[in-house]
């Protein structure tokens, strides 16, 4: 079954063509047949294919009405594959886990990749590994270490979370329509046991937000709305620095301190 689709941008939709860059992601994943699999946004199925191939009981979540019709038409020998009809940022992919860690892929909307990453990592527990198409600039913000300019918000609070590994880089030529931006895929694959542990995780996400928010200042000028409570900190690290130089264990210490403080309050 071949289908003739009209892409739609305001669904992100770049569609992979590339056999070889398909197969070398297909590999990446090594799908099995056990495996909990969900992809989000299949499109005209050139990953799905070859997935399902290995993993008959894979999930799939569409937007695109169009394609969900073309998806069940095309997989309709699959009796155990699921097609779920809706916006991959609203889903509640918890209800996917059934006692199974999941495992995530797809070639994202680059229009929402960043919220979407966000929006999964609040199941984290639950999900084995992701394997994500993403623009290369995301991709390389999400590995980027401290002193880097694409260090930031992004990098620390998936950092924290999950282990990033950049795979596979992926030239425009690859999709049609291609895109105007390099991609590349990503593996995600959130820590069992975190290299460092936040007390507080909403203060951290909050103390991150705030920090690179005002980059260029140093950190105890961003964290003035935090100043009765930096005493702890400011013996334990430099609060002379900016955001960009701080390493992920040292935004966890800083929010233990903070936390600590308001706290014994
Ligand atoms: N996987 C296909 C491929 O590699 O050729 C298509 C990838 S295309 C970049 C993104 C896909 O995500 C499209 O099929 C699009 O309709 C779907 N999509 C866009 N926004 C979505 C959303 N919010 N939730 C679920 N799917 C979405």
């Amino acid at each position: 079954m071949t289908m003739q689709h009209q892409a739609r941008k305001r669904f992100g939709q770049n569609f992979l063509v590339d056999q070889q860059i398909i197969a070398q992601i297909i590999a990446a994943i090594g799908p099995n047949s056990d495996d909990n699999l969900i992809e989000i946004g299949p499109g005209t199925a050139a990953l799905t294919e070859h997935l399902i191939e290995r993993c008959p009981t894979m999930q799939v979540v569409e937007l695109d009405r169009d394609l969900v019709d073309y998806l069940s038409e095309k997989f309709a020998a699959y009796p155990d594959f699921r097609l779920h009809s809706g916006d991959a940022l609203k889903t509640d992919f918890a209800q996917f886990h059934q006692g199974r860690q999941m495992r995530l892929v797809g070639n994202l909307p680059y229009n929402i990749s960043t919220p979407l990453l966000f929006h999964l990592l609040k199941n984290r527990e639950l999900i084995h590994d992701m394997h994500f198409m993403l623009q290369r600039e995301v991709v390389d913000r999400l590995g980027a270490v401290p002193g880097n300019k694409t260090y930031g918000r992004l990098s620390v609070m998936v950092q924290y979370h999950c282990r990033v590994m950049p795979l596979i880089p992926v030239p425009p030529s690859a999709f049609r329509p291609a895109p105007k931006v390099q991609s590349a895929i990503v593996r995600l694959k959130p820590h069992r046991s975190k290299p460092a542990t936040a007390d507080n995780e909403i203060l951290l996400s909050q103390l991150v937000s705030h920090c690179f928010q005002q980059r260029r200042k140093t950190l105890r000028n961003c964290l003035r709305p935090y100043a009765e409570h930096l005493s702890l900190a400011e013996s334990q690290l430099d609060l002379s620095k900016r955001a960009e130089q701080l390493k992920v264990s040292e935004f966890v210490a800083l929010s233990n301190y903070i936390n600590q403080s308001l706290s014994s309050q």
